[in-house]
């Protein structure tokens, strides 16, 4: 058995993020990843010529001095090819037979807002104060959807501040903290971002410096036990039969799935155990992917949502199976200037898919691919309400929900942001790093906030946590 510092189990963007804020401390890390490829929900797929994205579209903050600059400078993710969307218009809304643009920069957005909605000049200066709030407690606290309510009265303009969310976020009346909205919207308002590459150079850019500092990163190594030994974890059990040791361990995976790898009698009480388990998730996504008739469609440098429905606080799929609203995202293409692939997103309940569970990925029953082709069919009619003629230039599709979610990253039903925080429960706002037992720390989407800006946040705790421990 190979002892290492610290093993991090899963490669998603958290647990490489700790994997080499650790390694640039000194420490030696191996990353454990079930998947053959990794990176988790930031990996990409090709198929054919094109390379497809799951969970990377855009990233919020990372103009000089941004949100999220500093981070991803010191992790050398600055290096990458980072292009700036559209500064006049990087989301567009249709909604109700009208158009809709955000700017980037908080005064200019805020002075778009104003010209949209002259009446709602005073609510609209309170947003622009909530975008730069840096009271954290006081937005953990407070319900989202109530304080928006409370200081702007038009229903329309309610729905266009919330619209870019709808896939950002899982936008829920009784529960979403201000905290989450605020954390998934100020930092696109400030400055809005897309790779000019897919998801694999940016995971490709942690993984070579892990390996440049002397760590590792293993894919096809599913952690199946977590083995103690007077109360600390002292090695990582995988499904082939190897065994990994260290001093401290990490776990990327869902808290639920980091409990179920700890052994009955552990030091882990049963009520942590419980509360994993029981506490539920945020909705899926539905993503259909395009692939369009070369030279068939201009980029566009933005992202365009349309609605059907005028309440984008519920819209996730349900059995009806009805779409209420998509976002859509180009991909900037690898070669000349048209759109080669484009990503349409929608929100979508595990109770849609749960009947097919027992199914395995490449294997679903044909009803699976009917539900899958009704639903793709209504994604191109809403978005042909803002690109005319789409459905004549798409070449091929692929579509993915949140069972197939389930099944390469293991996030419970598939969800997409995992844990829904709750604003009324504080201890579902924020879970800690920490678990009971002293060597083993968690990271990623579902202890804080989600999203690239939230879990590069969130890998910071972490580190802060095991640096703050008294384990060597
Ligand atoms: C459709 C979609 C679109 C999105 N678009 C954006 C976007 O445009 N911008 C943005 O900022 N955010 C976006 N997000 C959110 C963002 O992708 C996620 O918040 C983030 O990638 C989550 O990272 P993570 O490290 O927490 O978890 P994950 O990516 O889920 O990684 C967990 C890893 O752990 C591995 N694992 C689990 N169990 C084990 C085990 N037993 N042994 C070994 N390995 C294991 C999994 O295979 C996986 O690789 C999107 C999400 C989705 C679903």
């Amino acid at each position: 058995m190979t002892k290492s510092d610290i093993i991090i189990i899963g490669s998603g963007l958290g647990g490489l993020e700790v994997a080499l804020m650790m390694a640039m401390e000194g420490r030696k890390v191996l990353v454990l990843e079930r998947q053959h490829q990794a990176g988790g929900c930031m990996q990409s797929f090709r198929r054919g010529k094109l390379a497809h994205d799951t969970g990377l579209h855009y990233v919020g903050g990372l103009s000089e001095g941004g949100q999220l600059y500093d981070a991803f400078k010191s992790l050398g993710l600055m290096t990458l090819p980072w292009r700036q969307m559209d500064a006049d218009c990087f989301e567009e809304i249709y909604v109700g037979g009208r158009k809709f643009c955000w700017p980037q920069g908080k005064k200019r957005f805020i002075a778009a807002m104003k010209r949209y909605f002259p009446n709602e000049e005073k609510g609209l200066d309170l947003y622009g104060e909530l975008l730069d709030c840096t009271d954290e407690l006081w937005l953990q606290k407070t319900n989202a959807w109530e304080y928006l309510t409370s200081i702007i009265s038009d229903p329309l303009l309610l729905q266009i501040l919330s619209a870019p969310a709808t896939c950002k976020m899982e936008l829920r009346k009784e529960t979403l903290p201000l905290f989450t909205y605020v954390h998934g919207t100020a930092p696109f308002i400030e400055s809005s971002w897309r790779l000019a590459a897919d998801g694999n150079r940016l995971v490709s850019c942690l993984t070579e410096q892990i390996r440049a500092l002397g760590g590792e990163v293993l894919t096809d190594k599913e952690v199946v036990a977590l083995k103690e030994k007077d109360g600390r974890i002292v090695c990582a059990v995988c499904a082939d039969g190897t065994s990994y040791g260290a001093d401290i361990f990490v776990s990327n995976a869902h808290p639920a799935v980091t409990c179920s790898l700890v052994e009955e009698c552990s030091q882990m009480k049963k009520v942590f155990r419980r509360r994993m388990s029981m506490q539920p998730n945020t909705f899926g996504i539905f993503t259909l992917h395009l692939q369009l008739r070369s030279d068939s469609l201009p980029y566009f440098n933005h992202n365009k949502f349309v609605f059907a429905a005028s309440d984008c606080w519920d819209m996730a799929i349900d059995r009806s199976l009805t779409v209420k609203g998509i976002m859509m995202s180009a991909r900037i293409a690898e070669e000349g200037e048209s759109v080669t692939n484009i990503d349409i997103l929608t929100p979508m309940l595990w109770e849609v898919v749960k009947d097919y569970e027992g199914s395995k990925l490449f294997h679903r029953p044909k009803a699976y691919e009917e539900m899958k082709a009704r639903v793709a069919e209504q994604c191109i009619a809403l978005a042909e309400k803002a690109i005319p003629g789409l459905g004549e230039k798409v070449v091929k599709t692929w579509s993915s929900t949140p069972l197939t979610y389930r099944d390469y990253n293991m996030t419970p039903e598939g969800s997409a942001f995992g844990f829904r925080k709750d604003f009324s429960s504080p201890m579902m706002t924020i879970v800690s790093p920490k678990t009971q037992i002293p060597n083993l720390f968690m990271t990623g989407q579902n202890l804080m906030l989600h999203g690239l800006h939230g879990v590069t946040m969130t890998a910071s705790y972490t580190c802060q946590e095991i640096k703050n421990s008294t384990i060597p």
